[in-house]
């Protein structure tokens, strides 16, 4: 009787089974470096043309294959790392699903050099599509040489997913520098197009690993971490000082056993670690490592072996939890952090302040008062930097004589300058609520802006009126300021040489992946201006993987901006909040704001009555 369902040939299983371990060249790096570390290989060299996409080559110092077992690396289900189903939950090597040497072979040009033994009796295959087409023997040297070419060569419609040469060069980067940060003990070389990107050597420990990818000057804000759990739990790393952020996630490395695992319970662990410590949309730099008895966890629950299961989640999240709070105890201000949680707390300092009848203490009072709003160190020096320039403000900052053009009326200021007033200056000043919302009456209705948006916003416009024109007006630093950036970020700079010179900046490659950055655009204190840098080097990353810099461009602006003006906990004298009415009244609010934050809420009187039980 004829059958609908037939079984597939096991070529065909192969290309499937690759379609989920290899999905471009980095995934290849990924297995392959796997594979040398678990032969355990203290040098590798990858070497790579076109991202990958032309060749991808590994030559590692590891143990070899003999005749027979590099004959069957290549079948599906082959592997020397596990024989039983309780081996899955005692794994000790990085592999273990014996699939992938089979997945690439199916759909690249493989050639296999190895040699396990120090006579120099090696073995060479040579595969096609998965089909073996040569073999020999040869003098080798110990280890491993695998060559995979023209990737997806017989699967056109995969090979149209992949990217530019950069933007899969910056994938495998990122497979090695995670490898490179789990293994300190061995040597990492990655070559691109005879070019030699990355060059680790053995190093003892993981701090002189991540100087030297991810930048030395980082170390001083460091914080190492070592934690003994119950239950077998260990945690080790390096973690960020709460001070030292990133506008992106990317520099959270997290390993299990000495995989590198992204894990959402890890991840959230690791920012409630930081709870409290980070402004919103920061994130740390963070290299952990936890040890954890393989019987309590689940490897094998994704192909690319990327996710995993834990058998006592809410264990493992407190565990990390705690761990980084412990460690980032000593900061001072979390127990404030702690304090000043409870939600709807409201500080009155300001609005008091502004009421008062004589004229020249309530802004000092305002100034002197204490933050009462927990805030990371970070955030507290960005405020200070970003304090509006007086030049700009008038006598804005001066806080020991009150502009006589401010009259107070009924415990009210009302702005000067009545002369054709725009929406902003036309409200009537009640005072600053929380350091954060500024309060105005508008006929009877109470409006409430939100002062960090709001000079966001103005600063915004500013830039993208700017840039429009042609370029951003730079200022010189009076000493250059060296940065050092990882590979991806340092290839995005790079790279971006031009836009960033029409954004304002000079930054002229020093080396290595480090910068010297010589001007700024002049809008932004200098303070803040390497954070700056290493954020917009972030994006560029990130926007240029998606190939879409132009585009993107409001994106970088909104980052700039954000650096560049005052932030939400921070009082503002009258004068200050004036300016910023004034300009925020020369911006036509009907353009579309990227953002999408509100800077003004209104509340009727009716709304209020409503609220007291009036009606
Ligand atoms: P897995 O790593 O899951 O076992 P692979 O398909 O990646 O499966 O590899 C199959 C087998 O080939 C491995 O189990 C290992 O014995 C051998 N092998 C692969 N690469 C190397 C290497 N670089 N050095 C020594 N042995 C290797
Ligand atoms: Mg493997």
């Amino acid at each position: 009787m004829d059958t609908k369902i037939h079984i597939l040939p096991e070529e065909l299983c192969n290309k499937i089974a690759a379609g989920e371990v290899v999905e471009r060249p980095s995934s290849v790096v990924k297995e392959l470096l796997e594979n040398s570390l678990d032969a355990g290989a203290t040098d590798i060299l990858i070497e790579l043309e076109a991202g990958g996409k032309r060749l991808i080559k590994l030559t590692d110092n590891g143990c070899g294959m003999n005749r027979q077992d590099a004959f069957l690396s290549f079948e599906r289900h082959a592997t020397s790392k596990i024989r039983s189903d309780s081996d899955l939950f005692a794994l000790t090597t990085l592999g273990f699903r014996g699939e992938a040497l089979a997945s690439i072979a199916s759909v690249s040009r493989v050639q296999l050099n190895t040699c396990d033994n120090d006579d120099g009796l090696g073995q060479q295959i040579y595969a096609e599509g998965g089909k073996i087409k040569n073999t020999a023997e040869a003098g080798l040297p110990r280890g491993t040489m695998i060559e995979v070419r023209n990737l997806f060569f017989n699967m056109p419609a995969r090979k149209k997913f992949l990217r530019r040469e950069q933007t899969e060069l910056g994938h495998a980067a990122d497979v090695v520098t995670k490898q490179a940060l789990a293994n300190p003990a061995v040597s990492f070389r990655l070559k691109h197009n005879d070019r030699m990107m990355l060059e680790l050597r053995r190093e003892k420990g993981l701090q002189e690993r991540v100087a030297a990818l991810l930048g030395r000057s980082l170390l001083q804000d460091l914080l190492s971490v070592d934690l003994q759990g119950d239950d077998d739990l260990c945690l080790t790393g390096l973690i960020s000082q709460p001070q030292l952020t990133r506008s992106a996630a990317s520099h959270i490395y997290t390993f299990i056993n000495g995989r590198y695992i992204r894990d959402r319970v890890v991840q959230h662990a690791v920012m409630d670690g930081y709870r409290h410590l980070l402004m919103k949309g920061r994130y740390p730099v963070v290299v952990i490592f936890l040890k954890i008895d393989p019987a309590q966890v689940d490897v094998n629950v994704h192909p690319t072996k990327h996710e995993v299961r834990f058998r006592e989640q809410a264990l493992v999240h407190d565990f990390i939890a705690h761990g980084l709070q412990q460690t980032l105890r000593p900061a001072q201000w979390i127990e404030k952090g702690e304090e000043d949680s409870d939600v709807g707390k409201v500080n009155v300092t300001s609005a008091q302040a502004f009421s008062t009848d004589t004229g020249h203490r309530p802004l000092a009072a305002v100034r002197e008062a204490p933050v009462e709003y927990s805030l990371p160190e970070e955030s507290k020096q960005q405020e200070a930097s970003h304090g509006l320039p007086i030049d700009q403000y008038e006598i804005a900052a001066c806080n020991d004589s009150l502009p006589a053009e401010i009259k107070l009326q009924d415990s009210q200021y009302v702005l000067p300058g009545s002369e054709q007033r725009g929406f902003f200056s036309g409200l009537q000043l009640l005072g600053q609520y929380h350091q954060s919302y500024i309060l105005c009456q508008d006929s009877a209705d109470l409006i409430l802006i939100d002062q960090h948006a709001a000079h966001e916003r103005v600063g915004f416009e500013k830039l993208r009126h700017a840039y429009a024109a042609g370029t951003i007006p730079s200022q010189t630093l009076l000493f250059p300021e060296v940065l050092e950036l990882d590979f991806n970020s340092a290839t995005a700079l790079g790279e971006n040489q031009d836009e960033l010179a029409s954004l304002g900046f000079d930054i002229e490659p020093f080396g290595g992946k480090s910068f010297a950055l010589k001007a700024i655009p002049q809008l932004l204190g200098n303070k803040d201006a390497v954070k700056l840098v290493v954020d917009v080097a972030l994006e560029l990353e990130r926007i240029g993987r998606a190939g879409q810099l132009r585009e993107s461009i409001d994106e970088i602006l909104i980052l700039m901006a954000c650096h560049s003006v005052i932030r939400a906990n921070q009082s503002l004298a009258p004068v200050e909040i004036k300016a910023l009415f004034q300009e925020l009244d020369q911006i036509d609010f009907k353009a579309n704001c990227p953002h999408g934050r509100p800077i003004l809420q209104r509340m009727t009187l009716s709304e209020i009555e409503r609220l007291f039980r009036r009606h």
